[in-house]
């Protein structure tokens, strides 16, 4: 069976036309080859240095008094207009989560950015922007407490574990790969036909110039001029074949 199969093959490969390759055909071959071992690496590497940064959440808010008590009260456009609550504000928040969406033409990794709390407490000088609070720290507690019951359970996470987690695209990894492959086997090859083009034309050049030189009668290797000369096939400045 295998030996039939590989007899057909030999038939197939012996009556098939022979492809003509030339060194630009192999050029072209090996920077196909070439683009599809490198576009991983270079998806990784744009993963690495291209980010645009966006902001993923962003909530306001205000601190009220409630006997004794410092509790938040987030920003929320219809909570805003049925709050019956009537406390006096003390100070705003302002706690925003930006995310840095990695990689190009495809976002290939998000990596989340610590959560930046501005405070601006009315009964203090100055506003604290981007402020650190100690995990006891009674506006912290406020904060966490009024986004536990608005259901913002990832700026909750976020703000609780002060951790900054890279989420992996998966599904945007080989996508984005593919696309580099494309992108660099057809920018190889127009490369390489440029580079082809270019030394076609050297060569036309060349050749145009040698045969002006023997129309005029000069050798077309240094341009001594031969006319008048007895007839010889080597040029008798250079050496070189003439005719
Ligand atoms: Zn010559």
């Amino acid at each position: 069976m295998l030996r039939r199969v590989r007899h057909k093959l030999r038939l197939i490969n012996y009556h098939s036309a022979t492809r003509k390759t030339t060194a630009w055909d192999r050029a072209a071959d090996m920077a196909f080859f070439a683009s599809f071992f490198l576009c991983l690496p270079v998806a990784y590497l744009l993963n690495l240095t291209v980010t645009r940064n966006t902001t993923a959440i962003d909530i306001m808010g205000r601190f009220v008094q409630d006997q004794g008590r410092t509790i938040a009260r987030l920003n929320q456009a219809d909570q805003q207009r049925t709050s019956t609550f009537t406390g006096a504000s003390t100070g705003n928040f302002h706690l925003t989560i930006v995310e840095s969406l990695r990689g190009w033409p495809l976002t290939t990794s998000i990596a989340q950015q610590p959560v930046r709390l501005d405070l601006d407490i009315l009964s203090e000088v100055k506003e604290r922007p981007n402020a650190q609070l100690a995990a006891d720290d009674p506006l912290r507690l406020a904060i966490e407490r009024a986004l536990d019951e608005a259901g913002e359970t990832r700026a909750l996470q976020a703000l609780k574990s002060g951790e900054s987690p890279v989420r992996q695209q998966w599904i945007a990894w080989p996508i984005a790969a593919g696309v580099w492959w494309i992108m660099l086997a057809i920018g190889s090859s127009i490369a390489i036909g440029m580079a082809r083009l270019v030394t076609l034309w050297v060569q036309s050049k060349f050749s145009l110039r040698k045969a002006q030189l023997r129309a005029e009668g000069k050798c077309s290797n240094c341009g001594y001029d031969m006319q008048g000369l007895e007839f010889n096939e080597k040029c008798p400045e250079c050496g070189s074949l003439v005719w």
